[in-house]
């Protein structure tokens, strides 16, 4: 099969490379004094973190701080000039891309409100051509993967292919502890469709604060992502733009020290063979699982003939209702999560009301 993206792995071009990629710095550029203090308290901690600041801000109410524009640029020459850093910044256009390029910026992202225009993606495409220059893709604010990839291709297609996903959490109507839900299965299913593309996860735009950055940026070195974007500001309190969600240097550094990073794999003979054989366990397991589905699908079957000789509805709301709580106390008497049982008998109601429909069709 063809492979969806053509990608030059992160330590062909990054000299140095390690993992996890660590990319920190401000929301947003705000000031000379701001970048150098912000970068040189960074590069204190480890000169391979990339430093990242927002120049050109994507605001979704106007008259908001919307970036200092063009200046920001020579504060990114001097970040790097003193520090040693590289530097990234987020483009929207092709004037952007322009200036970056002048400018020596050496990475360029594309930021969430970016990714879901495809108009802007091609734009910036158009505008890369002929560079060779790394770009980071960031997901869409809503959760549409196809999306993502498209934006993917584009830049690929113009010939970058120093390229890298960011999971940075997508806009969603469910409360939850997050300003954008992570979604984890939309970075697993782009990690399926596209095994060498590098993942890295953007743990600050997922929270939103700063008290569950720990945990998020624990889970995706879990989840094997290849690095972590992280906002990090001198002054968080007085910071013009995502002010709750930026760490301090030092608080950057006391997670960097605190992460735990594993191995993708391990080729150690007798871990090798104790996972193959707990992983044979689990197909077998998962065979069971599909005949007991099979066998209670033929039942539902069974059920719904019996409906359509005795001329009865399908649906007998109360028995739905009592079969699930039963179910859901029997589960968590055994200790599996009310959410994941819930979903799973929706799932598998849906399905028997498909098949008893069939048969009284
Ligand atoms: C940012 O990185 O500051 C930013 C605007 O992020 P996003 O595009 O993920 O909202
Ligand atoms: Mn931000």
């Amino acid at each position: 099969m063809k492979k969806l993206l053509d990608i030059t792995p992160v330590c062909n071009w990054l000299e140095g490379a390690k993992r996890p990629l660590m990319i920190a710095g401000p929301c947003s550029a705000e000031s000379e004094i701001q970048m150098l203090t912000t970068a040189k308290a960074i590069s204190a901690i480890d000169d391979k973190i990339i430093f990242r600041a927002g120049i050109w801000k994507p605001r979704t109410r106007p008259n908001a701080f919307e970036g200092v524009g063009s200046i920001g640029l020579q504060w990114m020459k001097k970040v790097k000039e003193e520090t040693g850093m590289l530097t990234a910044t987020e483009v929207a256009n092709t004037s952007h891309v322009e200036e970056c390029l002048k400018a020596g910026i050496d990475i360029l992202w594309i930021g969430a409100r970016t990714t879901v225009n495809p108009f802007s993606v091609q734009e910036i495409a158009n505008a890369l051509k002929g560079t060779d220059i790394p770009v980071f893709v960031k997901n869409p604010v809503n959760p549409d993967l196809q999306l993502w990839i498209g934006a993917l291709e584009r830049i690929n297609q113009a010939g970058i292919t120093k390229i890298a996903a960011i999971h940075r959490g997508f806009h969603s109507h469910s409360v939850t502890p997050f300003r954008n839900d992570p979604k984890w299965e939309m970075a697993i299913e782009l990690r399926t469709l596209c095994p060498e593309l590098p993942i890295i996860c953007d743990p600050s735009h997922i929270c939103g604060n700063t008290d569950l950055i720990p945990y998020i940026s624990q889970k995706a070195l879990d989840m094997d992502m290849h690095g972590l974007m992280i906002e990090t500001h001198c002054m968080p309190s007085i910071a013009l733009s995502d002010a709750k969600q930026q760490l301090t240097p030092g608080q950057l550094s006391s997670l960097i020290e605190k992460l735990v990073v594993r191995k993708s794999n391990s080729e150690n003979i007798e871990f090798k063979s104790k996972l193959e054989e707990l992983r044979e366990s689990i197909n077998k397991t998962d065979d069971e699982l599909l005949q007991i589905l099979m066998n209670r699908m033929l039942v539902a079957e069974k059920i719904g003939a019996y409906k359509k000789e005795n001329k009865v509805t399908i649906l007998q709301t109360n028995r739905w209702e009592s079969l699930l709580n039963e179910r859901l106390n029997n589960a968590s008497m055994m200790g599996l999560s009310e959410s994941f049982v819930r979903s799973l008998y929706v799932l598998i109601h849906e399905e028997s009301i498909r098949k008893q429909t069939e048969i009284m069709n």
